[in-house]
């Protein structure tokens, strides 16, 4: 029987979710289940990595039979997930020795302050390409082999593994006999040197991390290992990758021009910078991209803390919307903000800004300020702030943005849309599938199997939905983020005591 599907499976922050996909690259099914998020104190956010792996599996084998079909049916697996969360387990037994704690976690910000004080931050920026905060898994993990007891010395007995979620899914997938993540998973560990592709052996030492606990590391398109479990004994898994890097993959965006923006409940933007790890000097991150082959590839990458949530925001909290969707059409009843402008810094900024202290601030209000102002202002800051990102990306590498693909929940909304085209002056294309993570791993399984002979046919299948063009000239454009500056030193102003 021809095996002619792709199961992705996408392991996500709040849910676990499954995709069939076929030959011509397009979406025959999903299935979703929600997990529980703890927080045991204030700033601590903790998954039970045991729900993880059972929702997984469970939304796994019930795409299949929903669509009629078993692991025959399938030519490989590839495994995306929310990247950075921690795991620690036993390899005899399986168990976790704690809960996975989630990248959103900040009880380590005092680890990474001492290393900041120690004068460590520039090594591991350049070993790293990233930067010391509790986001990343590397002080995670020694966070969990300080505080939990005896997690050390049975690490060092070599008893113990550690993995972020796609090494933990792979584990289980192949019953305990597999331990290895994807380069795009290790570079966010703080621990992987992105320049050589190898654990770093001065900062295992620096955060007094044993070898024995580490997982090893592959390209994402790469045979990783056979599933073993009922109902996918037999299936490649043939792709493993971090979900944004995975998603820039999904987008097939392959050249330095080109950049993604997942709009979610923040947003995640990628943009492929080649085979050199050019440090940012506009505080952005170097990532790992993608591969099928031991070549490094590289990305640039920057983060808003608010995106889509602080539509969830004028929705919840204000009372200003029932429903998401009905923003757009708000926004359009006014020709303009009407001169306001929102910075939802709620949680500090993020990239470029990097401010932990700043918070929100709504600057220009008049009696003639409207509801329908208020929500277009949310929603432009939302492009605001992205385009703050891609010009850092610009800034840094010398080669202007040809085009930006757009997915996440927010990217249906065609006045954002159109708002992010007008501001950054390049083309916005949102694809037909903006499942892009599953897509991405989909892909990357489908290239090291044979299912797809080579990577343009990625290029081929990628197909637009819609595309936004410029329609306002330069100078408005310019006009409109001297507007966005402003308000943006009002909020740091604010947050300098
Ligand atoms: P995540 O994966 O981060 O949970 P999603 O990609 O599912 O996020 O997107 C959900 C976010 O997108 C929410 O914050 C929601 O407010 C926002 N959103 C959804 N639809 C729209 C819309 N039409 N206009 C603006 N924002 C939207």
């Amino acid at each position: 029987m021809p095996r002619d599907y792709i199961l992705a499976l996408d392991q996500g922050t709040t849910s676990s979710r499954a995709l069939l996909f076929d030959r011509e690259g397009h979406q025959i099914g999903i299935e979703q289940r929600e997990f529980s998020q703890h927080f045991p104190e204030d700033g601590w956010v903790e998954h039970d990595a045991n729900q993880i792996w059972a929702t997984q599996s469970a939304v796994a084998i019930e795409v299949l039979s929903r669509n009629q079909m078993d692991a025959e049916d399938i030519a490989a697996i590839g495994i995306a997930n929310q990247r950075e969360t921690t795991v620690l387990w036993h390899r005899t037994t399986g168990q976790p020795l704690h809960r996975a704690i989630v990248w959103q976690d900040r009880r380590t910000a005092g680890i990474c302050q001492n290393l900041r004080a120690a004068g460590l931050e520039a090594k591991f920026q350049e070993k790293t390409g990233l930067r010391l905060d509790p986001y990343f898994s590397g002080t995670k993990l020694k966070w969990l082999l300080d505080n939990v007891p005896g997690a050390r010395a049975q690490a060092e007995r070599g008893e113990i593994a550690f993995g972020t979620i796609d090494s933990w899914i792979l584990w289980n997938l192949t019953r305990g006999r597999i331990h290895k993540t994807d380069s795009t998973n290790a570079s966010r560990t703080l621990l992987y040197n992105i320049h050589d592709g190898q654990w770093d052996a001065e900062l295992l030492s620096i955060l007094n991390i044993p070898e024995t606990v580490l997982p090893e590391v592959h390209p994402s398109g790469h045979f990783f290992g056979e599933a073993a479990r009922a109902g996918l004994e037999g299936i490649p898994v043939a792709a493993m990758a971090g979900d944004q890097q995975a998603a820039l993959f999904g987008q097939a965006c392959f050249v330095p021009g080109q950049a993604k923006n997942t709009y979610g409940t923040g947003c995640f933007l990628l943009r492929p910078i080649g085979s050199k790890p050019s440090p940012s000097r506009h505080n952005l991150l170097t990532t790992l991209a993608c591969t099928t082959s031991d070549h490094l590839a590289y990305a640039t990458e920057g983060s808003v803390f608010i995106g889509g949530a602080v539509i969830q925001w004028l929705r919840d909290s204000l009372g200003l919307l029932k429903d998401a969707s009905q923003s757009a059409a708000l926004a359009q009843s006014v020709p303009d903000s009407g001169g306001i402008h929102l910075v939802p810094a709620f949680s500090g900024l993020g990239a470029p800004h990097w401010d932990p202290e700043a918070r929100g601030t709504l600057c220009g209000i008049t009696r003639g300020t409207s509801a329908a102002h208020l929500v277009r202002a949310a929603l432009e800051a939302i492009a605001f702030q992205s385009a703050d990102v891609l010009r850092a990306m610009d800034a840094d590498h010398g080669i202007p943005l040809a085009e930006l693909r757009v997915d996440g929940g927010a990217s249906r909304n065609d006045f954002l849309m159109q708002f992010q085209s007008n501001l950054m002056q390049v083309p916005v294309l949102r694809p037909e599938i903006t499942e892009t993570t599953a897509l991405g791993v989909a892909y990357l399984a489908g290239l090291t199997t044979g299912f797809w002979k080579d990577p343009s046919t990625l290029v081929q299948q990628w197909r637009v939905e819609k595309r936004f063009e410029p329609m306002i000239s330069a100078d408005q454009a310019d006009t409109l983020s001297d507007g966005w500056r402003r308000a943006l030193h009002a909020t740091k102003a604010w947050s300098e005591k």
